[in-house]
């Protein structure tokens, strides 16, 4: 059997609504923030509870263009997960700030308890992200914000319906960033990305910022940047969107479809403690492993046809492009731990359970006979 990654083919296989309303698009000629891409912003903000949606060109530009609406810039650092995907990172180093990274929880985020050590007089911002889809303690970052007056921008790239006591990720601080990408659990064609804020302050700010900072034709308030979301994208978003709510139930069930059979392993394979007072959205379905089984346990796991993969194995601070940073080995030791334990299997809205039942079988296989 082979078990897919990408379930782009599933996803798309029925284009014909998102044809219709391109052919429609072709005959107004609005390919930049057409009709269209206001219509998504209007749906977006409403699934997600916030007055203002804003579409941009990237997940990475929706965490780029709050930071650059507060006045983050050179010299100043933003505190962000040691474990992310790099356009984390990448958006801060893009404005000229510093990331300061902080280490991980059992649950594979930012762990919260560590954020106020990392506060220095350089501080300028707090981008907590909810990785795999799972939320940071935000009732810790939101403390944290307050007492020492730093805005959240909350990195919800992986993270849309995910919630933390009943409040939506994305919707705690100044502004929320959120992916489009492919790859991402509310896909488009290509890239782009939304922000949602409830400020109308930001929200008028990140309008301009988007579109290089034009009032309207001919008069320009400040310098900003051409990063707009594509009126084809918005079409394709506006498809999918009434399925986001179904989308997040099926992957979560298929999460717990793994955790039932997976808790049955105890000893191979771990776990992250589930929390009851968050609502994940499983962007990733991730477990651990001993260390001298992870990367026999993955060629096992590709050599059966199952597509698993690693999330990541190379810490960010570790990696060649942010040497200068000056972090060193050892720094973010429970990063490095799960780097090394760490297996992503694939949790996605059109998994069958024969295909998850097979995956769940090849883990068994692999650890038949074994010791702990
Ligand atoms: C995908 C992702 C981004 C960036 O999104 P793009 O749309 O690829 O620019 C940022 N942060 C995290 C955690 C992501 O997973």
């Amino acid at each position: 059997m082979k078990v897919r990654y990408s379930y782009l083919q599933q996803q798309f296989a029925n284009p014909e609504p998102i044809f219709e309303g391109i052919r429609e698009l072709l005959k107004t000629g609005e390919f930049t923030l057409g009709p269209q891409v206001a219509e998504f912003e209007g749906k977006f903000a409403k699934l997600i509870g916030t007055k203002y949606a804003i579409g941009v060109a990237s997940g990475t530009d929706a965490l780029k263009l709050p930071l650059k609406a507060l006045g983050v810039g050179h010299g100043d650092e933003v505190i962000t997960a040691a474990n992310t995907f790099i356009a984390t990172a990448g958006a801060i180093n893009e404005i000229g700030a510093t990331c300061k990274f902080v280490d991980a929880t059992p649950y594979y985020v930012m762990d919260a308890e560590l954020l106020e050590k990392a506060v220095t007089k350089k501080t300028k911002a707090i981008m907590p992200v909810h990785f795999t889809g799972e939320p940071v303690e935000m009732d810790q970052v939101m403390y944290v914000s307050k007492k020492y007056g730093l805005p959240v921008v909350e990195d919800a790239c992986q993270s849309i319906l995910c919630n933390y006591k009943g409040t939506n990720c994305g919707t705690f601080g100044a502004a929320g960033g959120f992916s489009l990408h492919p790859l991402k659990n509310l896909n488009v064609w290509s890239d782009g990305g939304v922000i949602v804020t409830n400020d109308p302050e930001m929200d008028k700010k990140l309008r301009l910022l988007r579109n290089h900072g034009l009032k309207n034709r001919d008069e320009i308030s400040t310098f900003g940047y051409n990063s707009r979301l594509d009126s084809i994208q918005a079409i394709v978003g506006n498809w999918l969107i009434p399925q986001t709510v179904d989308i997040t139930n099926k992957r979560r069930a298929n999460a717990q479809f793994y955790d039932d059979a997976f808790r049955k392993m105890d000893g191979f394979v771990q776990l992250a403690p589930r929390r009851e007072h968050v609502k994940q959205c499983f962007h990733l379905y991730m477990f651990e492993v001993d260390p001298k089984h992870r990367d026999p346990l993955l060629k096992f796991l590709v050599d059966a046809g199952v597509e698993a993969k690693v999330h990541y194995p190379i810490p960010l601070y570790q990696q060649e492009g942010l040497a200068h940073l000056g972090y060193k080995a050892g720094d973010f030791p429970v990063t490095d731990k799960q780097a090394k334990r760490i297996v992503s299997l694939p949790v996605d809205q059109h998994l069958s359970r024969e295909e998850q039942t097979y995956c769940i079988t090849m883990v068994q296989e692999y650890f038949a006979g074994k010791k702990h």
